[in-house]
């Protein structure tokens, strides 16, 4: 499962990062998601629960921030969301944009230190 082996790294960094702040262990951590990342936060959630236990994040919540994509139009100097699957085409003047800004994310944003789970 794809999901396991991205919450199993969150939970190591997240679990560095609170050690980082001088915590023994997080409260939550916040991760953003984007919609092309290839990551289902349901499955991301499901793993997490797995993934954290024994460890400096056992008793940590899980903050998912999904991040819509969008690709850019030079000509309308417009975002638009492409969708998943993506559509590379703007909506405003018909004309395909490849420009996507956004919609990739898988990071950490935030860890919120915590007494031990
Ligand atoms: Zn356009």
């Amino acid at each position: 499962m794809h999901e396991l082996s991205i919450a199993t790294a969150i939970v190591e960094r997240a679990g560095e990062l609170a050690l980082a702040q001088g915590a023994e262990a997080a409260a939550a951590v916040t991760v953003r998601v984007g919609e092309l990342s290839g990551v289902v936060p349901d499955a991301l959630d499901f793993a997490f629960e797995v993934a954290r236990q024994g460890t400096a994040l056992a008793g940590a919540r899980l903050v998912v921030e999904q991040v819509t994509a969008q690709a850019y139009c030079g000509p309308c100097r417009e975002p638009f969301a492409v969708g998943m699957p993506p559509f590379f085409w703007c909506p405003r003047c018909d004309r395909p944009s490849q420009e996507l800004r956004c919609g990739r994310e898988l990071e950490i944003v935030a860890v919120e230190p915590g007494p031990p789970g």
